[in-house]
């Protein structure tokens, strides 16, 4: 791979900054106000390395909603506090093919196919206990924010948007009940799975927090420990296989990299050991994934060599 110097690496994420942004396929996600009116032309690309070396060029500090990213945190979070066991009783680690909100649980044992689609998700929510200090949903910010090392605060309006446009996730959460994966009433869970939807992030924040997976858990600008390495084994495994919808096969083949995109338009892909890359850019391809984040994450896989296939 080619050898750059800090400042370097800065010029090179710039260069393909300004070459993907007339790149104008794709629209930003109608689901709810907030993410319709995103302006798709924001575009940003940060490098956060496994020893805590931050890279960054185009709109790294806008803020957006991490969405479905927040997927592969609350399952690790839930792994951390129950054990692969137990959540794996709850949720199966098998890609899907399906799209990120189809209605379908696994013949026989109910679950969901995997905690990257959202039954799976809400069930990954659901296992998150309170803690005696905090309530689940605070527990799950409070693990977002040590991987991104900075206070990350639930969005009001997008928390309020999320919640008038969720009758199909409630519909997912009463199926869950119904099939004894969510025991008791979903409700709750439901509304923390809008608020973890609703974690504003920027572009910097989602390199840190996969820069800590990248750094088998530990946050490498902080020291702190967020999660075991077996855990993060086990995250980056399901999001290898499920993070990008029902593209996840082409984006291994393109990209190479385990990763984890939101409607929100951000990405994080992650080199275990090594780095992460994050993207933002709020046109999103049929799929749901930000069509310049694409892009970016395939050039770098390629210029930098992070491909799996290719880094021995
Ligand atoms: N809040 C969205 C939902 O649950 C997240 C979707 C996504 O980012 O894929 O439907």
């Amino acid at each position: 791979a080619a050898v750059f110097g800090p400042s370097a690496v800065t010029e090179y994420l710039e260069q393909v900054v300004e070459q993907l942004r007339d790149q104008r396929g794709g629209a930003p996600s109608d689901s709810i106000p907030a993410l319709a009116e995103a302006d798709p032309e924001r575009f940003g690309i940060v490098i956060a390395t496994a020893d805590g070396h931050v890279y960054a060029a185009g709109d790294a500090d806008e803020e957006f909603s991490l969405q479905s990213i927040s997927k592969a945190f609350t399952y690790a979070l839930a792994l951390e506090d129950l054990g692969a066991e137990a959540v794996h009783e709850k949720i199966d680690v098998e890609p899907s093919g399906d799209a990120f909100n189809e209605i379908s649980l696994q013949p026989g044992t109910g679950r969901p196919a995997n905690p990257m689609i959202n039954a799976g998700a809400i069930t990954s929510t659901w296992l998150v206990p309170d803690s005696e200090r905090d309530l689940r949903r605070d527990r799950i910010r409070a693990a977002y924010s040590r991987c991104a090392g900075r206070d990350l605060a639930i969005s009001p309006e997008v928390l309020a948007q999320e919640h008038d446009a969720g009758d199909r996730n409630r519909a997912l959460g009463y199926l869950l009940a119904s099939a004894g994966i969510i025991e008791g009433d979903p409700i709750r869970a439901l509304e923390d799975y809008f608020a973890q939807c609703s974690v504003l992030v920027t572009c910097r924040d989602l390199a840190l927090m996969g820069a800590t997976l990248a750094n088998d858990g530990t946050n490498p600008v902080t020291g702190e420990e967020v999660f075991a390495p077996g855990t993060v084994s086990r995250v980056l495994s399901v999001m290898s296989s499920c993070g990008m919808y029902d593209d996840a096969g082409e984006w291994m083949v393109r990209v190479g990299l385990p990763a984890k995109s939101g409607v929100g338009g951000g990405i994080i892909a992650v080199l275990p050991g090594q780095l992460a890359v994050a993207t933002f850019s709020p046109a999103l391809d049929r799929h749901g994934n930000s069509v310049r984040g694409v892009l970016a994450c395939e050039r770098l896989s390629q210029d930098l060599q992070l491909h799996f296939s290719r880094t021995a």
